[in-house]
């Protein structure tokens, strides 16, 4: 079996994605395991930042490495928060006051132009100086809502509607979520992608 870093210490993100590839006879592996530390994402887009973060671990371990970048866009605050989600409301952000700013943000914007979309950015890298990176992006189309609801996932999940299940994805079934998400998505366009690599077809 073949190994690839996945430039994370999120076990869950391990776990998902090592289900999947899996059957590709890909090994997935967190960079923590081989003490790999967090780089700075400098970039000025979610692609930036994948690359970032997916050629420093193909460069500390010497294996090929996938990374991810992922965020919540708002089109009524312009798409913030964008690529700075996960410290929305500063340098000690948690879930809890990025979505406390979120909806002060959006207090006086009516239900019909609270329109969001989640984003994520997948990219594979063969090795560090690999020229031609695999970058698959995935989307989801939801609503903010103005109350938050649902218990599961994390981040802006309570407060992200999604219309075609009527409930935010804090109330979705995980499964579900991620055959839905933006991540999901990214995550179905990589695999044929990383499989043509590995047959080489
Ligand atoms: P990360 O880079 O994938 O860890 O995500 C950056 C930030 O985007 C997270 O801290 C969350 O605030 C937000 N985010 C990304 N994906 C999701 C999701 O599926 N649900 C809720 N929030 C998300």
């Amino acid at each position: 079996m073949s190994q690839i870093v996945l430039a994370t210490g999120n076990q869950g993100k391990v776990k998902e994605l090592a289900a999947v590839l899996a059957p590709l006879n890909l090994d997935v592996i967190a960079q923590s395991e081989f003490n790999v530390p967090d780089v700075p994402e400098t970039g000025t887009t979610f692609v930036e930042n994948a690359i970032i973060k997916a050629r420093h671990a193909a460069k500390l371990t010497g294996k090929p490495a996938i990374a991810d970048d992922s965020g919540l866009e708002v089109m009524a605050l312009g798409g913030a928060p964008g690529i700075y989600s996960a410290r929305y409301s500063g340098e000690s952000a948690n879930d809890q006051t990025n979505i406390d700013k979120l909806l002060v943000e959006l207090k006086d914007i009516p239900a019909s132009e609270r329109q969001a979309r989640f984003v994520c950015v997948l990219v594979y890298m063969q090795h560090e100086h690999d020229p031609t990176p695999i970058i698959c992006q995935g989307f989801w189309n939801g609503e903010i809502t103005q109350l938050q609801e649902g218990r599961e996932g994390f981040g802006y999940d309570p407060v992200f509607y999604v219309p075609n299940h009527q409930c935010t994805s804090a109330q979705l079934d995980k499964a579900v979520k991620n055959q839905l998400s933006h991540r999901g998505q990214a995550l179905k366009a990589l695999i044929p992608q990383l499989a043509s690599l590995t047959t080489g077809v």
